[in-house]
């Protein structure tokens, strides 16, 4: 081992140390239960119940703890109480590739191709037999922070189609990518300069204003090192956009991980539960141990011979686990992430055939100051309901202090359109911060993602990892990295 990353490994341990980390005596034996499973899986979002449902196939028994009351992490769906009409505020499309079928399919929950039927003409009511994202609403950009109507200066549609033909073909030079972050040695200069400087060097700006759009949650997508940004909006979407995204056919994407979970079995799943310590190297069964709190059933000791962690791998999410030196000293180069959030409001009286995005007259692409209401956009499929998603460039505020600002914000515009000035009541409200863990662009030619993938397998073939911090945020995509390069390794004979 180089010199130079021995003496990293001894920084982050200090740091570690300094964060008052000490494993709670695990074997104090204060827990209600002792669960024996295969595999423990922390984290029951996209990639966790993915993996479970995947292992459970393959004949190894697992468990799952999920600190919500519900799995599914990024996808979660509103449900009207009167009507029943459902709302996806999270997750909405997936990309037409062969693992998003199997997995609809297995589950037994319909799809819908979404350039496959009609939606309603913009500026007239919504269809209310298509789901809810479908509602097509006329689009206006406003800058949020003072109401002023924003024309936002956009490429001719044949440059801009141009700049997506000759896209796909820069992209298709990094399509490792797609499968994770296995990286050539060197890393390419491309991967790690900001996204702008990146377009403009391959005269590529002109698709710029609808990457924004799609990558949202990205914070300054302009200053992000490339590689984040092509795993975003990425190769596949090129590719098989033309073929058209799928959505649960009801507009419900909430279901595919309703019948997950019921497939996992509830004796398998902790929902409201963390881990609080945990024990993976001096176990005298040779197991891994992590001790559990569970809001209903007070502590509990998990004994697997494999752990799969696919939550956010931040040194405060991490607190209490007995990390080595190379989980430390990688997981403690994340800088910064950034703040994501997305909810419903009801009771805002604008006008509900047009969508509000915010843009500002004198930022580079028009692009909206954060933080900020990325839009207000109304669903169409229940009265005076509006979509929010509000996004940081870092995940320091508070939901406290959103929903404030963001109640402004939404006060602001009520008042540049004339409208009644109310408080909107909010349905249902979700934080994602969090949001796209980051390393500085030093770091990632360092070979930071080299040593990352390399924490795959280890503590003898016993630890590993997946989720958007070792792909990407895109369920699509880490459902293909978990069945073509996590299960596999998890499978492979140590
Ligand atoms: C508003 C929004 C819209 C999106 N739209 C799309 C889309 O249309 N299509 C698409 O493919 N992707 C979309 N995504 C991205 C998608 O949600 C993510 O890529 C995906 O959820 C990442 O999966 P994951 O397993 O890494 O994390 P998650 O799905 O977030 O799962 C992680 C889970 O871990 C839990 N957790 C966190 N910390 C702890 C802890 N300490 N202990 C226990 N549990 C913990 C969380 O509660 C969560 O359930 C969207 C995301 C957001 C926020």
């Amino acid at each position: 081992m180089q010199v130079k990353s021995l003496l990293a490994i001894l920084a982050t341990v200090r740091l570690a140390a300094s964060y008052g980390w000490s494993v709670i005596d695990i074997n104090n034996g204060e827990w209600s239960e002792t669960i024996e499973r295969d595999v423990c899986i922390v984290g029951g979002g996209a990639s966790g119940v993915h993996a479970a449902v995947s292992l459970i196939d393959l004949n190894k028994t697992v468990v799952v703890v999920e600190r919500n009351d519900y799995l599914g992490g990024g996808t979660h769906t509103y449900v009207d109480p009167e009507t029943l009409a459902t709302v996806d505020i999270g997750v909405v499309v997936f990309q037409p590739i062969p693992v998003v079928f199997e997995f609809f399919n297995k589950l037994k929950v319909a799809l819908l191709n979404m350039s496959s039927v009609e939606v309603n003409k913009a500026g007239q009511p919504a269809n209310l037999s298509l789901p809810a994202a479908m509602f097509n609403t006329i689009r206006q950009d406003a800058d949020f922070r003072d109401g002023s109507e924003v024309t936002r200066s956009l490429p001719l549609e044949e440059a801009e189609a141009d700049a997506f033909r000759r896209l796909a073909e820069v992209y298709s030079n990094y399509s490792y990518l797609l499968y994770g972050y296995d990286l050539p040695d060197p890393v390419p200069e491309d991967l790690y300069m900001p996204f702008g400087a990146f377009l403009e060097k391959y005269n590529l700006t002109a698709a710029f204003p609808t990457i924004y759009q799609i990558s949202q949650g990205m914070g300054d997508l302009l200053q992000v090192s490339t590689i984040y940004a092509i795993k975003y909006f990425n190769l596949d979407d090129l590719r098989y956009s033309s073929q058209g995204y799928f959505t649960q056919a009801h507009g419900n994407n909430s279901e595919l991980y309703t019948r997950a979970g019921a497939y996992i079995g509830a004796s398998n799943t902790l929902l409201q539960s963390t881990v609080i310590s945990a024990n993976r190297k001096n176990t005298t069964s040779g197991r891994l141990e992590l001790l559990v709190s569970t809001r209903a059933e007070g502590l509990k000791l998990l004994s697997c011979k494999q752990i799969l962690l696919t939550i956010p791998p931040t040194l405060t999410n991490l607190r209490g686990w007995d990390l080595t030196a190379e989980e430390c000293a990688v997981f403690s180069q994340y800088i910064t992430a950034n703040g994501y959030w997305t909810g419903l409001v009801k009771n805002v009286g604008l006008n509900e055939t047009v969508a509000i995005f915010n843009s500002a007259a004198h930022t580079p692409f028009n692009i909206p100051v954060l933080p900020a209401l990325y839009h207000l956009s109304p669903v169409g499929v229940i009265d005076d309901v509006w979509w929010i998603k509000f996004a940081a460039d870092n995940p320091t505020m508070s939901d406290a202090q959103v929903k404030s600002y963001a109640e402004r914000q939404i006060e602001t515009m009520q008042r540049a359109r004339n409208a009644t000035i109310t408080k909107p009541e909010w349905l249902i409200f979700e934080s994602h911060t969090p949001f796209h863990l980051q390393v500085a662009p030093e770091v990632i030619k360092n070979g930071f993602f080299r040593d990352l993938t390399a924490l795959q397998g280890g503590l003898g073939g016993k630890m590993f990892y997946s989720g958007a911090a070792f792909h990407t945020q895109y369920s699509t995509l880490l459902w293909r990295f978990n069945h073509d390069v996590v299960i596999p390794k998890m499978m492979a004979p140590v």
